[in-house]
């Protein structure tokens, strides 16, 4: 991500959870091969987004055109925004998530991540990717969890939240 746009999403990430970008450069690293371990098509530190050439017959392809790619892009930035703060801070707050929810770790996880994505994605007018990731969510259990939760509650409420736990 670089160039104005780039600057933009960096922004709104920084502005949606309040945590400052932790280094000045951001390292993004794009393999042709998919990980059998990552459902999303990413991890996120360093970031690591599997792409495969047009065409591609792998039935386990998952990025499959740009919006796909953004969306797995700002998924794992939101990861990466997340680490800027002490550790402990985070998994205090999805610890409290995993109790409160009675749900799995990656659920409780990306309920930060996917309600930080719900806004952010609003704020830069991508509601067709927005759509398209809570669909595609639905194929797994942690992942479709996070979302009804975020939904349930409301994004924006979920944001505070997790901003008031970290007392910023
Ligand atoms: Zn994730």
């Amino acid at each position: 991500m670089v160039g104005k746009n780039g600057k933009i999403v960096l922004n709104i990430i920084r502005k949606t959870t309040g945590i400052q970008w932790a280094r000045k450069e951001i390292d993004i690293y794009f393999l042709k091969d998919s990980h059998s371990k990552s459902w999303v098509g990413g991890f996120s530190d360093p970031i690591t987004i599997f792409i495969e050439k047009q065409g591609s017959t792998n039935k386990k392809k998952i990025i499959k055109n740009l919006s796909a790619l953004k969306t797995v892009v700002i998924h794992e930035l939101i990861h990466q925004n997340i680490y800027g703060i002490p550790l402990g801070d985070s998994e205090n707050y999805i610890h409290k998530l995993k109790n409160r929810f009675k749900c799995d770790r990656i659920c409780a996880i990306h309920i930060i991540v996917h309600a930080v994505l719900k806004e952010v994605f609003l704020k830069l007018k991508m509601e067709k990717e927005l759509k398209a990731d809570i669909k595609r969510c639905k194929n797994h259990k942690s992942y479709s969890c996070a979302w009804d939760i975020v939904e349930k509650i409301g994004y924006k409420k979920v944001v505070k939240e997790f901003k008031e736990n970290l007392d910023l």
